[in-house]
């Protein structure tokens, strides 16, 4: 193993939840966590998995002042042959490490991250629950820890993993959700940070989600920060148009988070025989087509809801309606079809769902 883990076990267990159809996301954590620091002289050390619980920080810690942090988030399934799984986890590894080369943070390795994360999962299975739609989310992240306000490239960093029993997303099925098209505010700019999946990204979005949250819209969808014309994401997912047969999703031209469930829905798509176009689309071609017909759906995808069908657009001062506020055919199969893969009730012949231990 590249990373030495030490496991030190809580001496007193907590409670599981006994109702699972009330875990909602990220409130509830299990015993133990991950963390390993990093010096520059020393490289990682001190893998260790201990009892989950607060972290001690310096005041003038890097993290809190100029916010150098990254993160990843994954979930590990209880799959229908009785394994626990994870789903492509080398995709978040990676995206990990890119997050963190933007930011100037340490590397991980790529397969000494690969145990951690299987350790710690394994260590916790327990914790996974059983409903369907359920399972156990996972947080990596990793900052700057240096214990002084100068700023520079960090010389001190923490790695950690904490994880999180979450419920089903859709508890009453695929309901479609509403978006709000932001066109004051910007997430990201080519050039900056938005292809990092990085906490300060979500700092600069939160305003604008107050807005949209406020009008009655669950999400925000971004423009360009430069001309403000075309099309980025939503909120903590990308995006995907169903137009005239074809599908359109944003190019990542580094601004765009490259989800994997965008990347995979890519790869399904094209599997089935679908055009998939990834490059540029602005707010007028999207509301051509939804106003000649041409827009058949509109879906978000990301790790939390899979795919999330879009049901309305608001767009300076107007609401569009897709696809009749109601789930379209090809939403739903690739709903199916990954949740299918992540469960381990379908074939999966790319090898996406990797086992990590029985259940
Ligand atoms: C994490 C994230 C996504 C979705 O990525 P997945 O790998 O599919 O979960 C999309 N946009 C943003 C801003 C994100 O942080």
């Amino acid at each position: 193993m590249k990373y030495d883990i030490t496991i030190t076990k809580t001496a007193h267990p907590k409670e599981r939840p006994a109702d699972e159809s009330k875990l909602g996301f990220g409130s509830i954590f299990t015993d133990h966590m991950f963390l390993m620091d990093y010096q520059a002289e020393k490289g990682w050390h001190n893998a260790r998995i201990l009892p989950f619980g607060p972290l001690p920080i310096h005041p003038a810690s890097t993290v809190l002042h100029y916010g150098a942090e990254v993160f990843e988030g994954m979930k590990a399934y209880r799959a229908a042959d009785g394994t626990i799984r994870l789903f492509r986890p080398m995709e978040n590894i990676r995206r990990l490490n890119n997050s963190a080369e933007r930011l100037c943070l340490p590397e991980l390795d790529e397969e000494g991250c690969m145990d951690i994360l299987k350790t710690l999962v394994e260590l916790e299975k327990d914790w996974i629950p059983h409903s369907e739609g359920t399972s156990l989310y996972i947080r990596p992240f990793l900052f700057g820890n240096d214990p002084h306000l100068g700023v520079h490239a960090v010389h001190n960093a923490v790695f950690a993993v904490i994880c999180s029993p979450v419920g089903a997303y859709y508890a009453e099925g695929l309901n479609p959700v509403k978006i709000a098209i932001e066109s004051e505010d910007v997430r990201a700019v080519r050039g900056g940070t938005g292809y990092a999946k990085c906490g300060g990204n979500y700092a600069a979005s939160l305003r604008a989600g107050e807005r949209a949250e406020r009008r009655g819209y669950t999400q925000v969808l971004w423009l360009d920060g430069v001309e403000r014309k075309y099309i980025e994401e939503v909120g903590a997912m990308n995006v995907m148009f169903k137009i005239n047969g074809k599908i359109v999703t944003p190019a990542l031209t580094g601004s765009v988070l490259p989800g994997i469930t965008r990347k995979s829905c890519v790869e399904l798509l094209r599997d089935w025989g679908y055009e998939v176009e990834e490059r540029l689309i602005s707010v007028t071609e999207l509301f051509d087509a939804v106003e000649s017909g041409a827009l058949e759906e509109a879906w978000g995808t990301g790790t939390a809801a899979v795919v999330s069908p879009i049901g309305h657009l608001f767009y300076q001062g107007k609401e569009y309606t897709i696809s009749g506020n109601k789930i379209g055919p090809l939403t739903q199969k690739l709903y199916d079809q990954l949740t299918g893969i992540q469960w381990g009730r379908l074939e999966d012949p790319r090898g996406w769902s990797v086992v990590v231990c029985n259940g």
